[in-house]
């Protein structure tokens, strides 16, 4: 082939199959089959111009392509742009990032095996498991400084160690995929674009803590990561990646889906496990710790999508490679989802410790509309709200925290001038109220009496004892629920009583 035309397939690029069949249609009329590939991929990013269309070996990439613009970029390969649709591929959207777990997304077809391996897919497990021995793989992924993507951060190196060293004669691993928060899409589209990727991470995982069998617990709502990930054990079995004497070395492994029914607390590590019990999914106290008992009682490691597909290149490219990226505590990069008043939302990786200004201006473009940047909301209904005058602040587990919000699985939802915190704190509040398990009384309750003061603030009908409810309620949920879906349920509104305290007093009756 002279040219390829690369098509996102993800779902954020509606009539993608209509594009490739019409490309497909053009290219056969005028006999280029040849010279001229059509290929489905995963997500390239930029959601919001999308359906987007790259063009290789130019590297020309063409905005909201419609099937009908098929017969015109047919004609102009080899040619100049089509410059109603041309994006410049230097715009500081593709620039900016720094493509680690992205690197193959938007340029392999998720559904081609073949695709994976011509680009080096699967060696790292050849390598792991051929060259190295458990204790050295962990020690690979130990000085990488790799961090669960999952939210909480915890050293991914740790963990497993902690999983290789528990006695037991059968041990599991999990693949979190249970991404629940309002806004966030990042695990979603790393299964659909390249779930090979999270495979082969697993099977490094599971040769390094000596785990024979593997669960991916996903959303029933992603019907087409399912369908991938499927397709990918369905391949990864074939080539023997899964299975008996995986590449010819002593490991045994199969991993099975599981798909949640749409919970939010089943993202937590102890209520998945109930449910991939068959049981109903509610937390239970810790400790004991999954990695010492988790699934039915046996050892077991759980680390979210991001995290299994940081680990591939750590094992084929060394550990230095991600250590070298980011911040003394935050290494390598993160993923995130950009929505909200952005202009340019969709799925970015950058570089852990990039400022908020460079993601939300460089990358994203600024707020439409001419209007101001008021705050960013980090961490779904988990998180806080981060003012427009800390936009300097490096991206990084530590510095969120420090300002009152967390990092949680990378949403980031951008907030402008128009919108008033008090509604934007009801609606998280709702979220954990509906998806609070209602298993301990103070996020049962809690969160239900919250969202009654909130509501009385938002109808401007609340009074001073009404804030100072407000903040007693929130320091006794934090601080008495059982899991961190109660325990991070005030933080909303916590961040935003910071940051934005005045906007609650202007909702408060001067004579009650
Ligand atoms: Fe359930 Fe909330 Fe208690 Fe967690 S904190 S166990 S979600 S009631």
């Amino acid at each position: 082939f002279t040219h390829h035309f690369l098509v996102c397939a993800g779902l954020g690029c509606p009539r993608n199959e209509e594009i490739i069949a019409a490309l497909r249609s053009v290219i056969a009329e005028r006999g280029l089959q040849e010279q001229i590939s059509v290929r489905k991929v995963g997500c390239m990013g930029l959601c919001a111009l999308g359906p987007i269309v790259l063009v290789q070996p130019e590297e020309i990439f063409y905005q909201a392509v419609t099937p009908e613009d098929a017969e015109d970029l047919v004609a102009s390969l080899g040619k100049a742009p089509l410059q109603r649709l041309f994006l410049p591929s230097d715009l500081p959207f593709f620039k900016r990032q720094h493509k680690n777990v992205l690197a193959l997304s938007g340029r392999i077809d998720p559904e081609s095996v073949d695709d994976y391996l011509a680009a080096g897919g699967y060696l790292a497990v050849v390598q792991a498991l051929t060259e190295m021995r458990p204790s050295d793989v962990i020690r690979r992924v130990q000085e990488s400084g790799l961090r669960g993507r999952g939210g909480a951060g915890y050293p991914t190196g740790l963990k497993w160690a902690t999983v290789a060293k528990a006695t037991g004669e059968k041990k599991y691993l999990i693949c979190n995929a249970d991404e629940g928060d309002p806004g966030a899409f990042m695990d979603r589209s790393i299964l659909e674009s390249t779930p090979h990727a999270v495979l082969e991470g697993m099977i490094i995982a599971a040769y390094a803590v000596g785990a024979t069998s593997g669960y991916i617990y996903v959303r029933a709502e992603y019907p087409l990561a399912v369908k991938r990930l499927k397709l990918a054990i369905r391949e990864a079995e074939r080539l023997n990646f899964l299975g008996h004497a995986v590449c010819g070395s002593s490991l045994d492994l199969d991993i099975q889906l599981r798909l949640g029914a749409g919970a939010f607390v089943c993202g937590e590590e102890t209520a998945l496990i109930q449910s991939v019990e068959g049981k109903r999914g509610i937390p239970r106290p810790r400790p004991p710790y999954p990695a010492e008992q988790g699934l039915w009682g046996r050892p077991t490691l759980i680390n979210n999508v991001e995290t299994y597909a940081n680990v591939p290149p750590i094992i084929a490219h060394g550990p230095e490679k991600l250590a070298a990226l980011g911040t003394e505590q935050s290494k390598g990069t993160k993923v995130f989802a950009l929505t909200g008043k952005i202009r340019n939302s969709g799925l970015i990786e950058v570089p852990m410790g990039m400022s908020l200004r460079e993601i939300v201006f460089d990358i994203g473009g600024g707020i439409p509309g001419g209007h101001a940047l008021k705050a960013v909301q980090t961490g779904g209904p988990s998180g806080g709200c981060i003012p427009a005058e800390h936009l300097d602040t490096p991206v990084s587990f530590e510095s969120l925290r420090a300002l009152g919000s967390i990092m949680g699985s990378g949403g980031m939802i951008v907030i402008d001038e128009t919108t008033n915190m008090v509604d934007i704190v009801k609606y998280f509040m709702e979220f954990s109220m509906d998806e609070s398990c209602g298993q301990c009384t103070p996020c049962r309750v809690g969160t239900a009496q919250i969202h009654h003061l909130l509501t009385l603030f938002q109808q401007s009908r609340a009074t001073l004892l009404d804030l100072a409810k407000l903040e007693a309620l929130c320091d006794l949920v934090k601080n008495t629920s059982l899991c961190g879906l109660g325990q991070s349920a005030p933080n909303p509104v916590l961040s935003t009583l910071r940051y934005f305290r005045q906007e609650y007093l202007d909702r408060i009756v001067a004579h009650p």
